[in-house]
């Protein structure tokens, strides 16, 4: 679909991970500039903010709108960094075409609206330059058809600088990640189109700044092309997605202290295999975790009400369905009932201390 290389701009190094880094939103000028500045002195070659700010529910802070515009050509012709924001609509593609911003990417809800893509493309058709590079965020459900579909409308407007941002599938529930990785899709993609760049955002993926660090290793791991990753003068203050943006100065360390292994795309065979396997047990753990949180819960509930930490019925009930339900996903009774023996032990174990420390 398009070359490895496509999406690099001149006097970007090829052999290491394209970094794209700035704020969630520009808030003002100050702090794009504050922000522009820090970033260039860490080395960064694309500022990110986005402009016009697609929000769950109205009220939010919705984007500065075109003023922001102007900032990030200030940032361009103070810093020389390029500059790069979201677009959803005609009106964005446009605005951010006419102020020379140099890299537009479609957002995660945007990719998931055919129409509202078809429509930046036509925009783009017509007033864009076909050299302009190009981004798109993987859906917010995971369809990967959809995620092709959209690059597939921008290549047939005449837009081949095309790459993908992963930035994580909405997740029901509470989970370690604000954004589902499912790094199965990405890899996917790249099996499907193995020229097509992938950048990763750690900080949508993870939704907490903490998280940014070893979700970028992990992208880096598999081969990602490059990092997408919000940064803001003062994270705590930022008016959108404030637990996840990180300083300049951590981006900074972070950059240094990243493993890169090459950047050809994620990997092939058993590496992509162990990867998935490394993701899958990461999720099993946080899923023990939650187990254990929730019996914690009803071993309060039982010392309050005096009742006894073992209820052999209920346990019966509990192993018999889930052999039953695991033996139609396939898997084996034997296997099920160690399985479901050990983690009900353990829970009983943490119960019973928690009588214990009841009656002490
Ligand atoms: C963003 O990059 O700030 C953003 C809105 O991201 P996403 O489209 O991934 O939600
Ligand atoms: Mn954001």
């Amino acid at each position: 679909m398009t070359d490895l290389k496509s999406i690099l701009l001149p006097g970007i190094d090829p052999a290491a991970p394209l970094i794209i880094a700035g704020p969630c939103s520009a808030e003002t000028r100050e702090q794009v500039m504050d922000t522009a500045r820090g970033l260039c002195d860490m080395g960064v070659k694309v500022f990110r903010a986005g402009i016009w700010k697609p929000r769950t529910k109205p009220g939010c802070f919705e984007g500065v709108g075109e003023e922001g515009l102007q900032w990030l050509g200030m940032v361009k012709a103070e810093t020389g960094m390029y500059t790069a924001t979201e677009v959803a609509n005609r009106h964005h593609v446009e605005a951010a075409v006419g102020a020379g911003v140099d890299l537009l990417w479609i957002g995660a809800r945007t990719t998931a609206n055919p129409f509202a893509v078809q429509e930046i493309a036509d925009t783009l058709a017509e007033v864009g330059d076909p050299s302009m590079p190009l981004l798109v965020k993987n859906p917010v459900n995971q369809d990967i058809e959809l995620w092709i579909g959209a690059l597939q409308r921008l290549y047939n407007a005449g837009f081949h600088r095309l790459g993908a941002i992963h930035r994580g599938f909405t997740a029901q529930g509470t989970h370690l990640y604000r954004n589902m990785p499912d790094w199965h899709i990405p890899i996917e993609l790249h099996l499907r189109y193995p020229q097509l760049p992938i950048i990763c955002d750690p900080s949508h993926i993870g939704g907490r700044r903490e998280l940014v660090q070893s979700i970028s290793q992990q992208a880096l791991d598999m081969g990602f092309n490059g990092l997408m990753i919000e940064s803001h003068v003062s994270p705590e203050e930022a008016w959108s997605d404030s637990r996840q943006q990180i300083t300049p100065g951590e981006l900074g360390r972070m950059m240094e202290s990243l493993i890169v292994r090459g950047t050809s795309g994620p990997g092939d065979g058993l590496e992509l295999l162990r990867r998935q396997i490394d993701e899958i047990d990461r999720e099993l753990l946080e899923i023990l975790s939650r187990r254990m949180q929730v019996s914690h819960e009803i071993g309060r509930y039982k010392r309050e009400h005096r009742i006894p930490v073992v209820q052999s019925d209920r346990f019966n009930d509990v192993l018999r369905s889930r052999v039953a339900a695991g033996e139609e996903m396939g898997l084996n009774p034997g296997f099920l009932k160690t399985v479901l023996l050990a983690i009900h032990e353990e829970s009983v174990g943490r119960q019973i201390d928690i009588q214990e420390d009841g009656a002490r």
